[in-house]
């Protein structure tokens, strides 16, 4: 391992929860740039956040879907924040607690001044669905940038993982003015995170 990724290991591992939060006006920011994950329940998201952190107990991996209610907050080395917004699309949960939720992812993404990037979170196996769809389409209301991370690419051939990006791409000619790249990733294999934590460290020293 290079000395560059070497020493990029270590900053997201000086990492630390901050906290749970209802209400956005209660997150605080610390003057840091920030960078959240989104994406429907049971994408992946929780264990990319503990990948991305190598901490395993960080961000709570859960097997039953739709329990994150809550906009989590990791700060990391008095450098960047990374939050961990509320899964959506979950069909369990009661119509009204499904709006409660994007209230609050949507409320998150329009107020929070030093938001960079948002990452949202697309399961390679499932594919986009509706739900993934007005998300992009709510984000490009917002005028923030946004990245997509095609999750468990191990459980996927090669080939199927390139026409899943290839279709992401051409529906992302529609997004030019928010979407940044694609990133693919196995977070039982380790593979692609070390992509996602040089984007996040890159980005955090542009602003
Ligand atoms: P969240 O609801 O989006 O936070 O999803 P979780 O992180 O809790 O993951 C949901 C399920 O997917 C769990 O059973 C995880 O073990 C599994 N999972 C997460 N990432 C991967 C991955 O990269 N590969 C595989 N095969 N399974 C994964």
């Amino acid at each position: 391992m290079s000395n560059a990724n070497r020493s990029l290991k270590l900053l997201f591992s000086k990492n630390t929860f901050i906290g749970s939060f209802y209400d956005i006006n209660n997150i605080p920011e610390f003057h840091l740039p920030e960078f959240c994950f989104i994406g429907r329940s049971n994408v992946g998201k929780s264990t990319i956040i503990n990948s991305i952190t190598k901490n395993k107990k960080l961000a709570k991996t859960s097997k039953t879907p739709g329990l994150t209610k809550s906009i989590n907050l990791f700060k990391i080395d008095n450098t960047l924040n990374i939050i961990d917004l509320p899964g959506y699309g979950y069909a369990k949960v009661s119509k009204d607690i499904r709006n409660q939720l994007l209230e609050l992812i949507e409320s998150y993404i329009l107020n929070r001044k030093n938001l960079i990037n948002i990452f949202v979170l697309i399961d390679c196996k499932i594919g986009l669905k509706d739900s993934d769809i007005d998300i992009f389409d709510f984000i490009s209301t917002s005028n923030n940038k946004f990245s997509i991370i095609l999750t468990k690419i191990d459980k996927c051939s090669f080939d199927f993982t390139q026409k899943q990006i290839d279709s992401i791409k051409t529906l992302m000619n529609n997004y030019k003015k928010n979407f940044i790249k694609i990133f693919s990733s196995s977070s039982k294999k380790n593979e692609g995170i070390l992509d996602i934590q040089k984007e996040i460290f890159n980005l955090s020293k542009k602003i």
